[in-house]
């Protein structure tokens, strides 16, 4: 199987390049944000458990994303790999899924971390919330909010990869295809390793 974690901040362009990536390389995409939606959008317990701390840009609990990821897993034993986008967001969630992984008998091969500047962040979100019906998108307060949770606790996601030297950054900033061409060539790369 090959893992890959896509990793970066709010607004760096893990949702579009998911698409591409999972489409190129069959691997199953599970973003954790679209499932939190999908909750949302049904008035399921869950969803409305979750809503308004997504609602201000806050995390959501680890006990509450690392069940659903381990439900996403056991419901798709037979694929080639998966792609997590959005998650893990904490050290406590990257541990929990090394051990998920392990229980089955595989692991994370790769984290690719986009980089992006953070003016160019808030512009890509402003822009999004006027085009898209997310609500965390709308004001350039909860913008601000979902980027210093991601400073506070996210970041140190990729520091815990880092240790297992499982790391790669790319500039995501220029096309939606040029980023796409780069992305590949550190997968193909990995992939012959
Ligand atoms: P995203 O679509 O990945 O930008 O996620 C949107 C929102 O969903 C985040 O701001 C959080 O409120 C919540 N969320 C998504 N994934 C996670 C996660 N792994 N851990 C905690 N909260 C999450």
């Amino acid at each position: 199987m090959f893992n890959l974690i896509l990793f970066g901040p709010p607004g760096s362009g893990k949702g579009t390049q998911s698409e591409k990536l999972t489409s190129r390389y069959g691997l199953k995409h599970l973003s954790t944000g679209d499932l939190l939606r999908s909750e949302i959008a049904g008035e399921t317990p869950l969803g409305l458990a979750v809503k308004n701390l997504m609602a201000e840009g806050k995390l959501v609990p680890d006990e509450i994303v690392i069940e659903m990821i381990n439900s996403a897993l056991d419901n798709h034993p037979r694929v080639n790999g998966f792609l997590f986008d959005g998650f893990p967001r904490t050290t406590g969630q990257a541990e929990a899924l090394d051990k998920l992984l392990s229980q089955k008998g595989t692991k994370i091969s790769l984290v690719l971390a986009l980089q992006v500047s953070q003016q160019e962040l808030v512009k890509r979100l402003l822009n999004r919330g006027r085009t898209s019906d997310r609500i965390d998108d709308v004001s350039e307060e909860i913008i601000a909010a979902r980027i210093v949770e991601y400073e506070k606790k996210t970041s140190a996601v990729s520091e815990h990869y880092k240790k297992y030297g499982k790391v790669e950054y790319v500039h995501g900033e220029g096309s939606i295809e040029d980023i796409f061409e780069l992305l590949c060539d550190v997968i193909d790369k990995k992939m012959v390793a």
